[in-house]
């Protein structure tokens, strides 16, 4: 992999209070390594990265498609990837944007491959719904296969408890999952609705117990953090061991069977990134994405979704400090909104999303220029029966009380 050595010095780190480390910078994505996540190369004729007119193209492409396109970016998407999009968002509201635009054919979705899967599921079949790097997926969706997770549905069917076990998976999960849910009567939920999710499952649902699928914190954060369930409620299920690594009893007494799954990126917070930046800014308040592990929630003044995180920021009074928890895009641009307020990363190293970053402006010229001339590249277009299945679980979480 190719590395810029010029992220060593980038002034926009250093402003968040980060010093990138050489592991972290071959996490940035840049070019593409066969050895991780998807490794899926480009099958197209990238520009230059360095091509000094990327913007000028992209804006005219943009231009010249008109309403024909319509562009998503989400939250974790770089600047000058973001400066392009139609609407900014976390995934589910990009779904819905991208809904609700049925005059766009097609839908150029910045973020990751989940969410252009979601955004295919929710779109008319007139549309078509394009990824510009096919190599962006996400780590935490695949920690969790279709097979794998029926596997998992076979040992509680083993253990006795599928019949009263509800699945509720996360968005962050591939069209397969949301399907498996959907055909067991299940819902998906966002970070936003989790707690009515769990509410519902165990309210109207009338189930025993969960399976929460892939990320375990979110699914821990929730259970004990807003319902009141206890560590011991909890069980983690390991697709890697026989069994899941659980007894039959341990599956019968559970209220949450937790995935063992987690975001690569809010998992590398730990309790000792609260207290380091606690300690070097004086009365700052810690925000934390509830994708990160218990003990940073639990030390964490306030807790929440992008969308949440970017409100508080956006409300608080000048001369207000924040360490937040979630991806560095994202932090790096609340800094550079608000600059009469202290806004630094909670954690001293680089903790990109690799996978997002792999939309660069080269993978966004590539595809609007493709679209201006007819050809159609990188579409991501759903299985129609897991499409159906998969819809069934969005719509019962669109129904939520
Ligand atoms: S930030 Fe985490 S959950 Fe989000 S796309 Fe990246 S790896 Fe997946």
């Amino acid at each position: 992999m190719t590395i810029n050595p010029t992220l060593g010095r980038d002034p926009a780190l250093a402003q968040v209070g980060v010093t990138p480390s050489p592991l972290a910078l071959l996490l940035l994505g840049r070019g593409s390594d066969p050895a991780s996540e998807r490794g899926v190369d480009c099958p197209g004729e990238l520009p230059p990265a360095a091509d000094p007119t990327l913007a000028a193209r992209a804006a005219a492409a943009k231009t010249a498609l008109g309403d024909r396109v319509f562009i998503l970016g989400h939250h974790y998407q770089r600047d000058e990837v973001i400066a392009f999009a139609d609407v900014t968002g976390d995934s589910f509201k990009l779904a819905q944007q991208a809904a609700a635009r049925p005059q766009a054919e097609a839908i150029v979705f910045c973020g990751v491959h989940f969410m252009a899967e979601s955004a295919d599921i929710l779109t008319g079949a007139h549309q078509r719904v394009i990824l510009p790097d096919l190599a962006a997926g996400c780590s935490m969706a695949d920690m969790a296969t279709a097979e794998q997770v029926e596997q998992a549905w076979d040992d509680l069917l083993d253990a006795g408890v599928a019949a009263d076990t509800v699945p509720v998976s996360y968005m962050n999960s591939s069209a397969a999952i949301k399907a498996f849910t959907g055909r067991h009567d299940g819902t998906i939920c966002t970070s936003s609705n989790a707690r009515r999710a769990l509410e519902w499952a165990f309210g109207e649902r009338g189930g025993a117990r969960v399976l929460f699928l892939p990320d375990q914190h979110l699914g821990r954060n929730t259970a004990v953090g807003e319902l009141g369930m206890t560590e011991a409620d909890c069980v983690v299920y390991d697709p890697h061991r026989p069994g899941g690594g659980l007894t039959h009893r341990q599956l019968r007494e559970a209220k949450m069977i937790l995935w063992r799954g987690h975001c690569s990126v809010h998992g590398r917070f730990t309790r000792d990134s609260v207290d380091e930046v606690r300690a070097r800014i004086p009365g700052i308040t810690v925000l934390a994405h509830p994708e990160c592990r218990r003990e940073v929630v639990t030390a964490a003044d306030l807790v929440g979704s992008t969308e949440y995180i970017i409100s508080v920021v956006d409300a608080a009074p000048a001369g207000s400090a924040f360490a937040i928890g979630t991806e560095l895009n994202l932090v790096q641009r609340l800094a550079k909104r608000h600059p009469d307020k202290t806004i630094v990363f909670l954690d001293r190293t680089v903790c990109f999303c690799s996978t997002m970053n792999r939309i660069d402006m080269p993978h966004l010229v590539w595809t609007l220029e493709s679209l201006v001339r007819g050809e159609t590249v990188n579409q991501i277009a759903v299985d129609r029966d897991v499409a159906t299945f998969a819809r069934k679980a969005l719509d019962q979480m669109l129904a939520l009380p």
